[in-house]
């Protein structure tokens, strides 16, 4: 954490600058914290990650900052998973520009910058540490969408496998695939570009190595997977998901299912879209013994199955890259439903 607290040091020009560490709710009470550039007047929060961010928990996380303190803060540094970067990088869009969450929910909606971010991931896979956008579900609105925004990247990462060491196995698995799936959707799309198609291709080299391996959380497998999930976050910078993430996003909202595990459910019934990629998933779960949920859909009322297909075609940036602008006439409601219930 000598890095972390020489990135701070300049930002801390005056006594009274402050720092907001918003830590995954995992490190309370490990060793890492007393390894944390903390100083007096700091503010150190955990980040619950039982349900992911909402517009809401973001709103009331910078309500909290704002209110007895004196000034904003210097500096943001948001250390976790998925659910705590993207809080950081939201909470970070918010201090600096005013407003509620659920203002900035789409694209290039913030008008300036955020308060300087770093980013300290500590699980491997979303790419949230590289990305434009930090996700947040709108309940309200049954909208799971980000701030997607230059100014949503991160102005300094800090990449330490070792943070990972810890991540139990199929947790490891879930989040890892994610960096295959955004990576098998964004080379199968019509919205391409070649450094996203490179960044692509070598995060799923990376990945397979990792997930064929026999050891896929040794030492030289958490570094690769850490790579993959930096360079898959910035395919996505260049490029969009498919079909998998808005159907991961339905059983989100509706559901409640976390992003990674919804994304694997959702591919293992994406064979009509993806044959040969479902193929290597399959060989890739098998390869390392995990069992994937299932039946999630097949008792759900009418009315939850309709929400299912409003929360999934409402996405259709993505649904366009992967089916063109017919992409209402493929996935129909009965043919959205047929598949959830196949999951
Ligand atoms: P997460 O942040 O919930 O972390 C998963 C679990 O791993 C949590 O229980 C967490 O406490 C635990 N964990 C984290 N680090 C650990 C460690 N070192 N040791 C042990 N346990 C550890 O989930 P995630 O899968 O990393 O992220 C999912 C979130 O990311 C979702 O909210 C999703 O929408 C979002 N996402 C964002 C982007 C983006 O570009 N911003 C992309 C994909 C997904
Ligand atoms: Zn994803």
């Amino acid at each position: 954490m000598t890095r972390l607290e020489e990135l701070l040091a300049p930002r801390r020009l005056a006594n009274d600058h402050r720092v907001v560490f918003l830590v995954d709710e995992f490190f309370r009470g490990r060793e890492l914290l007393d390894r944390l550039p903390v100083r007096e007047g700091d503010r150190l929060e955990f980040v619950g990650t039982a349900k992911e961010p909402t517009t809401e928990g973001i709103d009331q996380i910078v309500g909290g900052l704002r209110s007895g303190s004196n000034g904003l803060p210097v500096a943001i540094v948001g250390i976790g998973g998925g659910c705590t970067l993207d809080t950081a990088k939201a909470v970070s869009n918010l201090l600096g520009n005013g407003g509620r969450a659920q203002d900035y929910q789409g694209w290039d909606l913030l008008p300036g910058p955020g308060i300087y971010k770093i980013g300290v991931p500590t699980i491997s896979g979303t790419g949230a540490e590289a990305s434009r956008t930090c996700v947040m579900m709108n309940v309200a609105k049954r909208l799971k969408l980000g701030m997607n925004s230059q100014y949503t990247i991160f102005d300094a990462l800090l990449l330490d496998p070792d943070l990972t060491s810890t991540v139990p196995r199929e947790q490891y698995f879930f989040t890892g695939m994610d960096t295959y799936i955004h990576c098998i959707e964004s080379l199968a799309g019509s919205h391409r570009h070649a450094l996203a198609d490179a960044f692509s291709r070598e995060a799923l080299r990376l990945c397979a190595d990792v997930f064929g391996s026999d050891t896929m959380q040794s030492p030289e497998n958490l570094s690769k997977l850490m790579a993959a999930s930096y360079l898959g976050g910035s395919a996505l910078a260049n490029s969009y998901v498919g079909i998998v993430h808005p159907f991961s996003a339905g059983l989100s909202m509706v559901l409640g299912t976390h992003h990674c595990v919804a994304n694997c459910i959702v591919m293992n019934a994406m064979d009509e879209f993806y044959p040969a990629e479902v193929a290597e998933f399959r060989n890739m779960v098998s390869k390392q013994s995990i069992t994937l949920p299932s039946g999630l859909c097949q008792a759900l009322p009418e009315e939850a199955l309709h929400d299912l297909y409003l929360s999934t075609i409402v996405h259709e940036k993505p649904l366009r890259n992967a089916l063109g602008d017919g992409f209402a006439d493929v996935l129909t409601e009965e043919r959205v439903i047929e598949i959830f219930c196949r999951m």
